[in-house]
């Protein structure tokens, strides 16, 4: 192992997903797309030629390197585990250093066994959610092939990431395009403070998602949406900060909320390439979980049959589905706006990801999201409505008997809870109005677990009174 830590990035290249095709490309390049079939594109390696440690342990010492950042970037850190980038290109600001929690409250509220439930507390990246993973991984290959200008469509949280790698490194202008209406607030002001030109545009998401490829072809602008490979490829290293975490041991679940379903593909190309290079024994399973307002993949997955059969999926099913929604002038609708999407861009490579991580798919209403979300924050961890979905979905297969209470469980919060408090508070809040206002509307009718605010009248006799009724 002495070539370890000298990266080979001529051993990479990118790949047509569809083994049919099966086209290369040179790493170099920049495509969202196959240009012969339009399929989605991997990053893929040459690992017989690669350096790649014979045991996952061998990370650790790069811990007592960790004031290096490319040891200490809980993304850089796996660097031989994606090594599509020369060391001096890569652009760090910190992100993946966060950690696994064992949460046993909210373990029981999911019905498990105390010691089975973990926590990965993603919305401890610098921007507050998981994208960081992503961004930094996508933003080195821009930096590489000498882009200036990066542009997304978001819901939120990606255009945060990317706006803040852009201020942080100046390497790059950020231009963000956002839907009108669903964005949080707290989404939106990180993208303003970091200084990213921000194009709001009358639609939603799947519309700004349609705009942004175009004018990205247009311009010739650097795009990161996950139809981006290379954003995956840092995304795969949630995972081995997971698998770190337990000790390099494969839990039995990975749970994660599905949206354009970048997550849960990256998560299955992990240990799929783990095991392929004999680092891993065993796969977990997966279980991606949709809002029930934007529930595609659930539909054609759960419903309708859809199926990875080794790289011939059965296409058909698909377009015939997005036929009705298009004729249903159909449009997503959650409390959850991170996945407040009806057409995932990685929906291939997420029912790959299901075929080898032998998956499930659910989904959970907004009233559970919520609920869940409120476990959450009382077990001291909190998150966004959208990472919420994550739990809520654990819980339901716990309830249906395909998660047993002894099963070892990790759900993935994707998001930070100040991500967007307007949720957080309307489910707490004592005005009915306001929680009509801002759930009602969602099909929202209680708030459980709601911790009110006591009202009293500036009178201190009052106040003592108040407190010692309420604790
Ligand atoms: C982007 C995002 C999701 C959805 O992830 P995908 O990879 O698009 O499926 C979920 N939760 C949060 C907080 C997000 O920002
Ligand atoms: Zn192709």
């Amino acid at each position: 192992m002495a070539t370890l830590g000298n990266v080979k990035t001529d051993l990479a290249y990118q790949k047509c997903l569809s083994p049919a095709c099966g086209t290369t490309y040179d790493v170099g390049e920049v495509r969202t797309a196959c240009d012969r079939c339009g399929g989605l594109l991997d990053v893929a390696y040459d690992w017989d030629r690669l350096p790649v440690p014979d045991s996952l342990s061998w990370f650790e010492r790069k811990w007592a390197r960790r004031n290096e950042p490319l040891c200490r970037s809980g993304v850089w850190r796996f660097h031989e585990l994606l090594p599509f980038a020369a060391p001096e290109k890569i652009v760090t600001i910190g992100e993946g250093q966060t950690p696994l929690h064992l949460t046993d409250g909210v373990g029981e509220y999911i019905g498990l066994d105390a010691g089975k439930l973990y926590l990965e507390y993603e919305g401890m990246n610098p921007s507050g959610s998981f994208k960081d993973n992503g961004m930094t991984a996508a933003f080195t290959h821009a930096h590489t092939i000498g882009a200036k200008r990066a542009a997304c469509a978001s819901t939120g949280n990606t255009s945060a990431s990317l706006a803040l790698y852009c201020c942080a490194s100046k390497l790059m202008q950020a231009v963000i395009f956002i839907g009108s209406g669903k964005i949080s607030y707290g989404k939106l002001s990180q993208a303003l403070d970091y200084g990213a030109l921000t194009v709001q545009i009358e639609g939603d998401f799947d519309d700004a998602m349609q705009r942004v490829r175009e004018v990205s072809e247009q311009l010739g602008i650097y795009l990161v949406n996950s139809v981006n490979p290379f954003r995956l490829e840092g995304q795969k290293t949630i995972m081995f900060r997971v698998l770190e975490s337990l000790d390099w041991e494969v839990p039995d679940w990975i749970v994660v909320p599905g949206g354009n379903l970048g997550n849960s593909s990256a998560f299955g190309k992990a240990f799929h390439e783990l095991h392929e290079l004999g680092l891993i024994d065993r796969m977990p399973r997966l279980a991606v979980i949709n809002a029930a307002g934007a529930d595609t993949l659930y539909e054609l997955y759960e419903n309708r049959g859809l199926r990875y059969n080794h790289g011939h999926p059965n296409t058909e099913v698909v377009d015939k589905y997005y036929a009705e929604l298009d004729a249903a002038a159909a449009k997503a609708d959650t409390i959850a706006s991170a996945i407040e999407i009806n057409r995932p861009v990685n929906l291939m490579k997420c029912i790959r990801a299901l075929e080898c991580c032998d998956g499930v798919v659910r989904e959970v209403t907004d009233q559970e999201i919520l609920d869940a979300k409120a476990q959450v924050g009382a077990n001291g961890l909190g998150c966004e409505p959208a990472s919420a979905a994550s739990v809520a979905g654990a819980k339901m297969l716990r309830e249906q008997g395909v998660i047993a209470p002894s099963d070892r469980v990790v759900c993935i919060l994707t998001g930070h809870q100040l991500k967007d408090p307007t949720a957080t508070v309307a489910y707490h809040t004592t005005d009915q109005d306001e929680f009509e206002r801002v759930l009602g509307k969602r099909g929202v009718s209680r708030a459980a677990f709601a911790n009110r605010a006591v009202k009293v009248a500036n009178d201190l006799a009052e106040i003592v009174q108040a407190i010692q009724l309420n604790s």
